[in-house]
C-alpha cells in the first residue's frame, strides 16, 4: 500500500453548526473527517489524529468504515476538538463562534513505521506545528505533500506555516487566506508569492466560483458545480482536499483530481456535515463529473 496510500493529518471534531435554517450540535467534523470520506472513495487512506474519550461511537465507527489503517489515531483522556460556526444569509461570510483545541493542545503525533512511507501526505487545516511534526517523520522522499491551511493559522502560526509550506508541493488556499497571507492583491501576484514560500503548485479556491490551478507550465480552470440549494457549506475545503490528493494517488491527471475534488465538494454543501458525501451515489457522481470535464479549461 505504499504508492498509492494517502496519510491525512488534521482535525477530528465535534462541530456546533448555525445555518439561518438550521442548528445542530456535536457534529462530527473536523478537516480529517471530511478530507478521509472523500479521499477513501479513490485511494487507502490512514490517518494521525486524535479523539477525546468523549467522542461518540458513531464517530468511531465512521473512522473504522472509510479509513484503511487507524494505527495512529488516539483516543485519550479530555475532550475531543470543538468548533462552532455560524453562517450568514449569503453563505459566503462565515463566522467562527469557538475554536477548543481540546485533546490536540497537547498532541504529539508518533507515525507508525507503514505511515512513514506513504506515497501521498495530506495536511488538513490544523495547528501548522502539528503538520510539520508528521512532515518531519515522513521517510519516503518522494511522497507528494499537499497542504491546506485557514486564517487563523495564518494570523497566530505564521512562522510555523511558512516553515510547513517551504516543505510542501501543492497548497491548497482560499481565495482571500491567500490575499491575507501574501500581501498581494491579484490572484498572480498572490501565486507567484505564494510559489516563492515554497509550493509550486498553487491551488485557488474561489467558493461558489470553482477553482484555478497554477502551476510552472499550466493553469487550470475549473467551474464549481452549479448547485440548487446550499443546505451547509462546513467542510467542503477538507471534501475537495481529500477528493484531490486521493485521485493524485490513483494516478490520475491534474485535471481528473480537480474534478473530483469539486464535484465531491458541491455534493457537500447541499447536505448538512458529511451526510450528502456519505450518501453520494455512483451515478451522480458520474454525471457531475461528466458536466465537469465538459467544461475544465
Ligand atoms: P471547512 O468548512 O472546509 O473550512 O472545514 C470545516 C471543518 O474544519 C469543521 O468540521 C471544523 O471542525 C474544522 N475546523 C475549523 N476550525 C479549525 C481549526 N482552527 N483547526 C482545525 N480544524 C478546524
Amino acid at each position: 500500500m505504499t504508492n498509492d496510500s494517502v496519510l491525512i493529518v488534521g482535525s477530528i471534531a465535534l462541530d456546533l453548526i448555525e445555518t439561518p435554517y438550521e442548528r445542530k450540535e456535536n457534529v462530527i467534523g473536523g478537516s480529517t473527517t471530511y478530507a478521509l470520506i472523500a479521499a477513501s472513495k479513490s485511494a487507502p487512506v490512514s490517518v494521525v489524529g486524535v479523539v477525546g474519550d468523549d467522542f461518540p461511537k458513531k464517530g468511531m465507527d465512521l473512522y473504522k468504515k472509510y479509513a484503511h489503517n487507524l494505527n495512529d489515531l488516539k483516543i485519550v483522556s479530555g475532550k475531543t476538538f470543538r468548533w462552532g460556526g455560524r453562517y450568514r444569509e449569503n453563505w459566503d461570510d462565515r463566522d467562527t463562534i469557538y475554536t477548543e483545541l481540546g485533546v490536540f493542545e497537547s498532541f504529539n503525533p508518533i507515525l507508525s513505521p507503514s505511515n512513514q512511507n506513504r506515497s501521498h501526505i495530506f495536511l488538513a487545516n490544523i495547528h501548522p506545528d502539528l503538520q510539520q511534526l508528521v512532515i518531519d517523520q515522513n521517510k519516503n522522499p518522494d511522497a507528494l505533500i499537499v497542504v491546506d491551511t485557514m486564517n487563523l493559522w495564518i494570523n497566530t502560526a505564521l512562522d510555523g506555516l511558512k516553515n510547513v509550506l517551504s516543505n510542501s508541493h501543492i497548497l491548497l488556499i482560499n481565495e482571500s487566506e491567500a490575499a491575507m497571507l501574501t500581501g498581494q492583491n491579484t490572484i498572480t501576484s498572490c501565486v507567484r508569492a505564494l510559489q516563492d514560500k515554497g509550493p509550486q503548485i498553487i491551488v485557488i479556491k474561489k467558493g461558489s466560483k470553482g477553482a484555478i490551478l497554477f502551476s510552472e507550465k499550466d493553469q487550470i480552470t475549473i467551474d464549481a458545480y452549479p448547485i440548487e440549494q446550499v443546505v451547509d457549506p462546513t467542510g467542503a475545503g477538507d471534501t475537495f482536499g481529500g477528493g484531490f490528493i486521493s485521485c493524485l494517488a490513483n494516478g490520475e491527471t491534474m485535471d481528473e483530481a480537480l474534478i473530483n475534488a469539486s464535484v465531491l465538494a458541491s455534493l457537500c454543501v447541499e447536505g448538512f456535515g458529511t451526510g450528502a458525501v456519505l450518501g453520494a451515489n455512483k451515478k451522480e457522481i458520474t454525471l457531475r463529473k461528466n458536466y465537469l470535464r465538459d467544461r475544465i479549461r
